[in-house]
This record gives C-alpha cells, structure tokens and sequence, in this order.
C-alpha cells in the first residue's frame, strides 16, 4: 500500500551552510503513529516542515500520498497534511477564533467565505484542546502553553487526513500533555489520522505511538 508520508535520500542545506537533512530516508504508513526523537539541531523540525510542503529541499524527494509534495496546490496540500509547528511568529492582531478559522481554509468554498460550519468546528477543536475560554482573546495575550494549545486546534480543525506535531506540549503543564496526547492518540484511533510527533518525552512517545524513529544528523539512524 502506498505511504502517507515518503521521504527519499532528502537532502537540505540552508542559506548559512548548515546542513540540516543529509539523506534522510523514512516511510510512515498511512493510519500510523509514528513519534521521531533525537537531540537538538538533527533535523526533526527541517523534516516535518519539508513533509508539510513549506520548506523546499535540495535532493531528494518527498511525497505525500504518493504525490510530491512540491506538485500540489496549497489547498491540496492542506486537505492532507497539517502541521503544528514548533514555534509561533505571532501575528498582532488576530482573535484565537481567527487563528483557528485559518485551520478552515483548504475547506472554503469559491467565495472564501467561512461558514456557520466553520466557526463550529473551530469551537469544537478550542473546547477539545480546553482553550473554549480564549476564543475572543488575542493571540499575543495569552501564556505560551495557551497558545499551544491553540495551535493544535487550528491543525486539527483543518481536519487533514496527516498531522505532524512538532515538539506539541514543550510549554504545557502536565495535565495538559497528557490530555492532549489522549486527543491526538484518539483522533489516531478512531479517525484513522496519521500522526507523526516530534518530542523529547520519551515516555509519551512510547506509550502512544506504533513506532520510533531516531534522527541525527540529518539521518534517520535508528527505528523501532
Ligand atoms: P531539530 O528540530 O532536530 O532541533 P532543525 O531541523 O530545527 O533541528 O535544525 C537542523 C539544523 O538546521 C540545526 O543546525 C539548525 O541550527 C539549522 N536550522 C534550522 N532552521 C534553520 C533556518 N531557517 N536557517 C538556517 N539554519 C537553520
Ligand atoms: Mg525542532
């Protein structure tokens, strides 16, 4: 069956010579839940960025259902794949609503209107992550943790078959990683989402997820 996520021989080198993938190799079947771990600066964020389409690499090829990656609009992009990203550049301004509703957009319709529809889903997801309370707040007047759990909701209410988080619960207390890993875990089980996360717990890691993955180096060095 084809993969979810395919990464072949892929190569990366930022602009400042860093060489971030140095042929990173790794299949995730479509329905697994695969956690990746491995120290600072080996590639785990470049990774999931390129899966995500938002980062260009050098060589090699990635594919998401079998298409690459680089080959999809935007919006078919964001029908498969969502992303959690490991830090937030804030964008002044925005309600948590807004940011959430941001998740709908590989929904809208041609008139790029969000409907009733989309307002409750992202209602839904700000209750599921417990952050129902801030849905009028500014997203630069909340903790960081909050804002966390924000970012989750706007990837899951894009409602993508895939969902990478990266580093997910860094900033949360530990009532919220738990409940939020029992969410993902359940969306994993009953909806058949692919899940790849990026942590440093290894014990969250091995107690949700099929499979782990060690990067370093830009390398996928170890798997099991
Ligand atoms: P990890 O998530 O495993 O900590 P990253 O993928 O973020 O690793 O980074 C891999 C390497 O690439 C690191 O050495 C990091 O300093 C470098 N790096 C990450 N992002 C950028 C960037 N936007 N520009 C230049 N170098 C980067
Ligand atoms: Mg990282």
């Amino acid at each position: 069956p084809m993969p979810a996520l395919e990464a072949l021989d892929v190569r990366l080198t930022y602009p400042n010579g860093v060489r971030a993938l140095d042929g990173t190799t790794l299949k995730i079947a479509h329905g697994e839940f695969v956690a990746i771990i491995g120290p600072n600066g080996s590639g785990k964020s470049s990774l999931l960025r390129a899966f995500a389409g938002l980062q260009r690499v050098n060589a090699g090829t990635v594919r998401l259902e079998g298409d690459p990656v680089d080959a999809l609009s935007a919006v078919a992009r964001a029908r498969r794949v969502a992303l959690v990203p490991q830090t937030l550049e804030v964008l002044p301004g925005y309600t948590v609503q807004d940011f959430v509703l941001m998740g709908r957009y590989a929904h809208l319709a041609g008139w790029r209107l969000y409907s009733k529809h989309d307002y409750e889903v992202a209602r839904e997801y700000l209750r599921r992550v417990d952050a129902a309370e801030f849905v009028e707040r500014g997203m630069n007047e909340m903790s960081g943790g909050e804002q966390q759990r924000v970012l989750v909701a706007r990837a899951l209410a894009q409602e993508s078959q895939t969902i990478l988080l990266d580093e997910p619960t860094s900033a949360l207390d530990l009532h919220h990683q738990l409940a939020i890993y029992r969410l993902i875990f359940e969306m994993h089980k009953s909806g058949g989402k692919t899940v790849v996360v990026v942590t440093h717990d290894l014990n969250l890691a091995s107690q949700f997820s099929d499979r782990l993955v060690l990067m370093m180096g830009g390398k996928v060095v170890a798997e099991g």
